[in-house]
């Protein structure tokens, strides 16, 4: 079995996700005693989200880089960074580091190929849905991704933020969240699917509150690296 390197704590919330669902993975691969190898690298979130909301993306990248180079003089053979966020600064970060990244929007990508699905709502922080580093993944893959209105994408990032990442599940924030999906299908009835592109989003959503279906990233990067890790 390989060695998984996670770079966690944006949030740590949600890296206790990760934790759970890899191990839950191998075992039930496995079975018996079997759990995942994993390093964990986690890091203090605070000045990394201060760095994000003052546009410092290269100063964040020295930090995350930092993380992977102790991962891999730790041993391990690939790692997760458990954030889509964070994903923007890769290409920072990657050139200075031998050892591969599971890119968590190809995983996702991957997934909703295999489930023929080709227009998504894009639901993460205002960084994912606004931005183009994380929907040339997708699009790349042929998916055709759809974000909310201007006013939404800010309620669903200060959730994000104010909420997901310090531990709070509001019933009120996650039936605005469903409320968003709704009228982005009411609008467009050609939209089959909707990813939680956002590792913290999956606490507040599941599958059963929702006619279309959710592709939770955080599963699927978790699913990604449970193969990876086990495919010797
Ligand atoms: N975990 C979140 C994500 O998947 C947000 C935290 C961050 O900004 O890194 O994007």
């Amino acid at each position: 079995m390989k060695t998984i390197g996670l770079i966690g704590g944006m949030s740590w919330e949600s890296t206790l996700s990760y934790y759970k669902l890899l191990n839950e993975g191998v075992k039930a691969k496995r079975g018996g005693l079997h759990s995942a190898k994993i390093i964990l690298h986690s890091v203090d979130f605070a000045p990394i989200a201060r760095l994000q909301s003052e546009g410092k993306w290269e100063e964040a990248a020295v930090i995350i880089k930092e993380a992977a180079l102790s991962l891999e003089r730790a041993g391990v053979d690939f790692i997760l960074l458990c954030t889509n966020t964070m994903h923007k600064i890769l290409p920072l970060v990657s050139p200075h580091v031998k050892t591969p990244f599971l890119h968590i929007a190809e995983a996702t990508a991957k997934t909703l190929n295999t489930h023929g699905a080709h227009k998504a709502i894009l639901l993460g922080t205002k960084f994912t849905m606004q931005e183009s580093f994380y929907k040339e993944v997708l699009n790349a893959h042929h998916i055709e991704v759809v974000t909310p209105d201007v006013k939404s994408i800010e309620i669903i990032n200060q959730v994000i933020f104010q909420e997901l990442c310090v531990g709070k599940i509001e019933t009120t924030s996650k039936e605005m969240f469903l409320k968003i999906i709704h009228d982005l299908k009411t609008q467009d009835e050609s939209i089959d699917a909707v990813i939680l592109g956002c590792t913290e989003i999956g606490l507040l959503l599941d599958q059963k509150s929702s006619n279309l279906p959710l592709f939770d990233t955080t599963v699927l990067h978790v699913n990604e690296a449970i193969n990876h890790a086990l495919n010797q």
